[in-house]
């Protein structure tokens, strides 16, 4: 909660804009332009279940400008999902794929539903048919989805292969995020988190604090959580807790990352992991540590707790993590807080690379994928600390001033239609 009334992620996105605007020298209606998301569908759509009944399901799709290209984002599968979320997210898309120089607008999409109370059977009945309720938005070359919060490369493939029996062809080039047998990029499925372990890696070069022994609390252990654990154990960084939506655990020693990705592959959870003290979400947030890399949910550090937050690095994979009243604790209390928009970049960029790939047929090995991300992000990482540095602004908002300006200089050279 921040304050009495939790904000909505879009308010939450919302006022970061109005931020990042205010300390640009932008014309007025263009900044008014890039407020409004470009278009919003929702559906309702049903289902039929194991049981032979049939169950209604509402989804979204957003997308907030086509400026700078076709649209790109996920889908979450997550009974909280909203379209005003669906919506803060596609805006926050539209910022992370300027800031990375993709030619991509943003988008997002959602249904509000618990996967993991679906059988695979009715998983696949249900992404079929909001695949072609939203496949009047989504094509190569308008629309790309890519996986989100409860969808993984078996939603993609269903998706790709829904819209090309539409098509009477296959169309790879729809999703990315598939799985590599059908035309998805190699390095995509942990691209994520191996990007947000570049950028833990560049502000601990930037603060002199070694990677090795650092230690790591990361919050969600799925795609991106698990996968930034995976990487940060990988060179040297002790991950001293981690948890999912049914909560956390604890050693301050450090946990067994590979012992634990076995347990998780059984268990589907953290929980009961042996060896670790059991802790709840909150209190993995608060946690001495070097590093917090927050990676489930957004509007997990507020104003309650951003002051009891101990971490000298705030890693944001997640979207949204961070509410704009617990960043300006953060930021009086000297933490280095790594923009969502910059720090998990690199599953859209993956996500490029993979769409480029399927428009070309033409693939790149793993070690070409990873290189070529590395460079992206630490150019990213670069250009934002360089922005922060020069116009002393706190990294979110230098991020936010570079990708809104990007967006600004393509509608004054595009013009306004008619
Ligand atoms: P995922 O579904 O693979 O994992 C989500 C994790 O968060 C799971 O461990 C789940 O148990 C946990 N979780 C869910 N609800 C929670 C709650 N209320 N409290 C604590 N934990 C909770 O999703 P993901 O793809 O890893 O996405 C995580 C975050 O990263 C989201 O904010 C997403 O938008 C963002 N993100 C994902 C990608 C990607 O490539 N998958 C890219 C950029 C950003």
């Amino acid at each position: 909660m921040d304050g009495q009334i939790r904000r909505s992620a879009y308010e939450v996105a919302l006022a970061q804009y109005d931020e990042a605007v205010a300390l640009m020298n932008l014309p007025d209606d263009v900044v008014e332009f890039m407020r409004y998301p470009k278009r919003e569908l929702t559906v309702n759509f049903p289902v039929r279940m194991d049981n032979g009944h049939i169950r209604m399901f509402t989804g979204f799709r957003v997308h907030h400008t086509t400026v700078r290209g076709p649209t790109k984002g996920g889908i979450r599968y997550h009974p909280e999902v909203t379209l005003e979320e669906t919506r803060a997210l596609a805006m926050w898309m539209t910022w992370k794929c300027a800031l990375m120089n993709l030619p991509y607008g943003g988008a997002k999409g959602g249904v509000i539903v618990d996967p993991y109370t679906l059988s695979d059977e009715e998983l696949c009945r249900l992404t079929r048919r909001y695949a072609t309720e939203i496949s009047i938005l989504m094509s190569p070359e308008g629309d790309i989805p890519a996986p989100d919060v409860g969808t993984n490369p078996q939603v993609m493939a269903w998706i790709m292969d829904t819209y090309s029996m539409h098509r009477g062809y296959s169309v790879p080039a729809v999703v990315t995020g598939k799985p590599v047998q059908i035309g998805g990029s190699h390095g995509r499925y942990d691209a994520t988190g191996l990007g947000v372990m570049f950028m833990a890696r560049e502000a601990m070069k930037r603060l002199n604090m070694p990677i090795q022994g650092a230690t790591v609390a990361v919050q969600g252990f799925g795609n991106v959580g698990s996968f930034a654990a995976h990487y940060m154990h990988l060179q040297g960084a002790k991950v001293i807790a981690v948890s999912d939506v049914r909560g956390g655990i604890y050693n301050p020693h450090g946990l067994d990352i590979p012992a634990l990705e076995r347990y998780v592959k059984e268990t589907r959870t953290v929980v009961g992991f042996p060896g670790a003290d059991a802790i709840t979400n909150a209190e993995l947030l608060e946690l001495p540590c070097d590093v917090l890399i927050p990676a489930a949910l957004e509007g997990q550090i507020t104003r309650e707790n951003a002051p009891r937050v101990k971490a000298r690095i705030i890693a944001e994979g997640a979207n949204g993590p961070t509410t704009p009243n617990a960043d300006k604790i953060l930021q009086d209390k000297g933490v280095f807080v790594i923009p969502d928009i910059l720090c998990n970049a690199g599953g859209v960029t993956v996500s490029y690379f993979e769409w480029v790939q399927s428009l070309q047929s033409f693939f790149w090995s793993e070690q070409d994928v990873k290189r070529q991300l590395e460079r992206l992000m630490v150019d990213s990482f670069n250009a934002v600390m360089h922005e922060a540095e020069t116009r002393k602004l706190p990294l979110r908002m230098a991020a936010y001033t570079v990708a809104i300006g990007r967006v600004a200089e393509a509608i004054i050279l595009r013009g306004v239609y008619p």
